[in-house]
């Protein structure tokens, strides 16, 4: 068991700025590394961009799902003047 975790890790780690993130194509000591975020590597920009972008759109996701949560609580207080303490202020 010890030896497969230790595997899994070895795997991993070394593959950090060894190979595209997206793509898996093997990054040469020559060729050109694209970074994005401090902890990712691209072989191009193409590649890179696609990550931007499908992280945007998770991002986007995420604040559209946030902002109707917040829309819910506000209602909510409009229901019941009382509860507007600073109780709902989640920012
Ligand atoms: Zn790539």
């Amino acid at each position: 068991m010890a030896s497969c975790y230790a595997e899994v890790f070895g795997s991993e780690e070394p593959h950090f700025l060894e190979s595209c993130s997206l793509c898996r194509k093997h990054l040469g000591r020559n060729s050109d590394i694209f970074m994005y975020r401090g902890d990712k590597a691209f072989c191009s920009n193409e590649c890179r961009e696609e990550q931007i972008e499908s992280d945007e759109a998770k991002e986007k996701s995420r604040k559209v799902s946030a902002r109707s949560l917040r829309k819910k609580s506000s209602e909510a207080a409009k229901d019941c003047k009382t509860v507007r303490t600073g109780t709902l202020v989640v920012a």
